[in-house]
């Protein structure tokens, strides 16, 4: 079955409004960012309701300028989905690590192949939890997959859709820090959940489907672009615009989608237009004393969660370690943005319809207290400390995103 969309003109990628259609019938419906009454209906009802073939419908014109775009919800089980979500604890907390955690690698030599074999050891400890879609391989035969974290659900008479992340790792090559982030991350769902209530959350109400690395043959080169020269969160559809100057740091190629990495992560966009929040993943040089997380956004509402966490984190990080900047005003992270579209993975998300989008940055290095003797172990990627706020910053980013997901969907 299907249900159609209808999304209005105010630019592609911010819902201001949704209109699903049964035999006529126009309803509307709000996402997240842009709260309005929706009537006498409820969304997740009109599912339930929803039992027939619905071919494409016009809807009711009820003054509003109407675009149709290419959004189609498949929805399985519709007899029974209430697709609301509800945390069984409050999440709208600080999360911290006690300690950091354990990892022997050098994360800048790291091959692609190297990730992957840690992420599929994962999937081989803790199957029924972790499965592997396999996406195909790069023009040079290097492997791509999606990891799916998606924890079985309690039988009962309505389902509860339970919020889907989808997290993009290392599309720029030389950025290694994601993957192993992510790795050390779905690691803490499967063997520490039980050690802290927010993991515990993470691992039991939530689906997080995870690309660890997006550029295999720039992971390996430790290059940004791929093999083919192309940057490929420049080369996706959404806002594409064709390169002049291959040699340029941002080279987006010749036409949308050329290349194998960037067809196969919008084809899992493309089918997987119900995830909730998309974290492309990036990371940046090495920490200067100043920023740890950069969030660039598209939307106030985005930009209102991304100062949340810099708030968040300037908080826990100055309390914790003395000998960065005191200041009342040292924020450690800052937020930016474009409306425009540039064809890169958090464009064609918001382009999909999906609400939540980022691009998401860390430092590739941070130093602790640096004595002369652990100078370079302190000075290195994925040193102990480094590891420890990596993972700190992005759980919490998860928290807060989902945290907001569902403060909002109990507004309606
Ligand atoms: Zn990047």
């Amino acid at each position: 079955m299907a249900i159609y969309g209808f999304q209005d003109g105010q630019y592609k990628g911010n819902w201001k409004g949704t209109y699903f259609s049964k035999e006529g019938t126009a309803v509307w419906y709000t996402n997240s960012q842009n709260l309005k009454n929706i009537g006498d209906y409820d969304f997740r009802l009109v599912f339930k309701d929803v039992t027939d073939d619905t071919t494409e419908l016009t809807p009711e014109d009820n003054g509003d300028v109407l675009e149709y775009v290419e959004y189609v919800f498949e929805v399985d089980n519709t007899e029974n989905v209430i697709d609301r979500v509800i945390f069984s604890q409050s999440i709208d907390k600080v999360f911290g690590l006690e300690e950091s955690p354990t990892w022997t690698g050098t994360a800048q030599t790291m091959t692609s192949a190297e990730v992957y074999a840690l992420f599929d050891a994962l999937v081989t400890n803790n199957s029924g939890y972790l499965s592997k879609t396999a996406l195909g391989n790069d023009e040079w035969g290097n492997e791509m997959a999606i990891y799916n974290a998606v924890p079985p659900q309690p039988t009962a008479s309505y389902l509860t859709k339970i919020p889907k992340v989808f997290v993009n790792c290392s599309i720029h090559g030389y950025e290694h820090v994601p993957a192993i982030v992510l790795y050390l991350f779905l690691k803490a769902l499967c063997e520490d959940w039980n050690d802290d209530p927010l993991l515990n959350i993470l691992r039991h109400e939530v689906e997080i489907h995870v690309l660890p690395v997006a550029n295999p043959s720039g992971f390996n080169a430790y290059t940004r672009k791929n093999a083919n020269g192309i940057d490929l969160n420049r080369n996706f559809a959404a806002g594409f615009s064709v390169g002049d100057d291959r040699t340029a740091t941002e080279y987006s190629g010749t036409e949308a989608l050329s290349e194998k990495e960037t067809q196969y992560i919008y084809g899992w966009l493309e089918e997987n237009k119900d995830t909730d929040l998309v974290i492309d993943f990036h990371n940046f040089g090495a920490f200067s004393g100043q920023n740890i997380d950069w969030i660039t956004i598209k939307t106030e509402y985005q930009a209102h969660i991304a100062r949340t966490l810099i708030h968040r984190m300037t908080q826990k990080f100055k309390s914790e370690y003395s000998w960065l900047p005191q200041g009342v005003d040292n924020y450690y992270g800052y937020t930016s943005g474009v409306l425009s579209y540039n064809g890169l993975v958090k464009d064609q998300a918001s382009a999909f319809g999906i609400p939540l989008a980022y691009t998401f940055e860390l430092p590739r290095s941070f130093w602790g207290t640096i004595t002369d003797e652990a100078a370079d172990e302190e000075h290195a990627s994925m040193a102990p400390i480094h590891r420890k706020i990596c993972v700190e910053c992005f759980v919490n980013f998860l928290l807060i995103n989902l945290d907001r997901i569902e403060k909002d969907y109990k507004l309606i």
